[in-house]
């Protein structure tokens, strides 16, 4: 079990970026390599040789010849090896296997009761992810055992599971993945996951919060050549993942991004699970919009019933959805002020909603500085329901190439 940050190679022709150019197909030689990355052929080998010998590239045969001799064609290997990534929610979760450069192998949706505790809830979803692993014949070795929790590491394959990379809807200590003071998670306070899951798999697992995976996600799939990214997400809570520099931007503890219990103006100010009141979470999430309208006497069961009401076009629905979308505004104004990103890109079950967003970019554009709006794009993540298992695997892939 290790845990570390994403490697330092956002320069050009970092390990992390060879493997995605050969990923995407954008290279098939260490030539293509050289000439993206501006370095040496001597160094892309050496690059190159190192990646091959950890498993995570592999020459497939001779390509075509531009004069002499033809060069041999790089591949990420696609004889098994695959990362885990469980990207877990208020009510469900979404869990996956994805290959070496990010590809979603196989995923599912389960329902979860986040009441019933972190060992009943990270047990079961392990316990899914090995059933994925073991089903796919191509990285069935060194699967993980479902009856004992243990990996069963045959070494027959070169590839199976890799590592494990999970999304918590809570705050999360990077340093130690430990959950700290979740508002809707009751049971789960303090809960180590990175040790929970550390004593039942014998692969790295590395835990995060779950809009700094959907960021990661969204900004490998949608943005990579953008440096600096706000992305929020907005569902049964909100908050924020921070791409800054082209890196994941988590602070000093992990909470960088943390939205959710800024302050905004609302009149009466709604209380917040955290004690205080007005908070973004009480007045923007979707839980938010439930209280609120069964507050006016609206029956509705759950966030569904609330976007339900919204693409219906309900008056009370669509008027607390454009103050939510005020409230998102009030507070991503500051940050955008402060933090000057390229994109800020609403994801989440709320980012279908047309009445949010739109008052969301209204207020944006009111309360930032023209130079700050300029050339800021502001959209939503449109990388639908695996963004989070994407961003999750991203993280392992990081991991093990940086190990390597
Ligand atoms: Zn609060």
């Amino acid at each position: 079990m290790t845990i570390d940050d994403a490697p330092r190679d956002a320069l050009r022709g970092g390990p992390r970026e060879l493997l995605r150019w050969v990923a995407t197909g954008a290279a098939v030689s260490r030539a293509d390599l050289s000439r993206l990355s501006g370095l040496s052929p001597s160094t892309v080998s050496q690059r190159v040789e190192a990646l091959i010998s950890q498993g995570l590239l592999e020459e497939t045969g001779a390509g075509r010849s531009r004069g002499g001799r033809r060069p041999r064609q790089l591949a990420v290997p696609t004889g098994g090896a695959v990362v885990g990534a469980i990207d877990l929610g208020a009510h469900h979760a979404r869990v996956g296997t994805l290959d070496l450069s990010g590809r979603v192998v196989q995923a599912r949706t389960l329902p979860v009761r986040i009441e019933d505790g972190p060992e009943a809830v990270l047990g079961a979803l392990l316990a899914e992810v090995t059933t994925l692993v073991g089903s796919d014949p191509a990285a069935s070795a060194g699967r993980v055992s479902a009856a004992t929790g243990s990996t069963v590491t045959d070494g027959s394959a070169a590839g199976a599971l890799r590592g494990i990379g999970i999304g918590i809807p809570g705050p999360v200590q990077h340093a130690t993945g430990r959950i700290v003071s979740p508002s809707r998670m009751p049971g789960w306070n303090g809960f180590d996951v990175a040790a929970f899951c550390a004593g039942r798999v014998d692969v790295p697992v590395i835990v995060d919060n779950d809009a700094n995976l959907m960021a990661l996600g969204a900004h490998r799939t949608a943005h990579p050549e953008l440096d600096h990214a706000v992305y929020i997400k907005a569902g049964t809570g909100i908050g924020s993942g921070v791409i800054s520099s082209g890196r994941l931007h988590r602070g000093a503890q992990g909470s960088a991004g943390d939205i959710s219990h800024c302050r905004v103006v609302a009149d009466p100010a709604p209380p917040c699970t955290c004690g205080n009141a007005g908070c973004l979470e009480a007045v923007a999430s979707g839980a938010a919009l439930v209280t609120a309208l069964r507050e006016q006497g609206v029956p509705v069961d759950d966030l569904t019933g609330v976007i339900r009401l919204i693409d219906d076009g309900d008056r009370q629905a669509t008027a607390l959805a454009r103050q939510a979308g005020r409230a998102v505004g009030e507070i991503l104004a500051v940050v955008v002020n402060f933090f000057n990103p390229q994109v800020v890109a609403l994801g989440g079950r709320l980012a279908d909603c047309e009445p949010l967003l739109a008052s969301m970019r209204a207020t944006l554009y009111e309360r930032c500085l023209p130079l700050a709006t300029q050339t800021l794009l502001i959209e939503r993540v449109t990388a639908g329901q695996d963004v989070g298992i994407t961003g999750a695997a991203h993280l392992v892939i990081d991991h093990v190439v940086a190990a390597a």
